[in-house]
């Protein structure tokens, strides 16, 4: 089963994620790093705070 995740910060549709998937990814739209799980069907979005650069 798989499900779509969305940027918790802009709402951007980021991907489709299947169970038991562990993903970081940077949303493209608002360049935040955000981690997604999902575990048995429960999703768990978790933004994470970059420096700057
Ligand atoms: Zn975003």
């Amino acid at each position: 089963m798989n499900y779509y995740t969305v940027c918790p910060t802009c709402g951007y549709k980021l991907l489709k994620a299947s169970d038991g998937s562990n993903i970081e990814i940077i949303c493209p739209k608002c360049k935040e790093k955000i981690i997604i799980e999902i575990d048995n069907g429960k999703i768990v979005v978790v933004k994470v705070l970059t420096e700057n650069k």
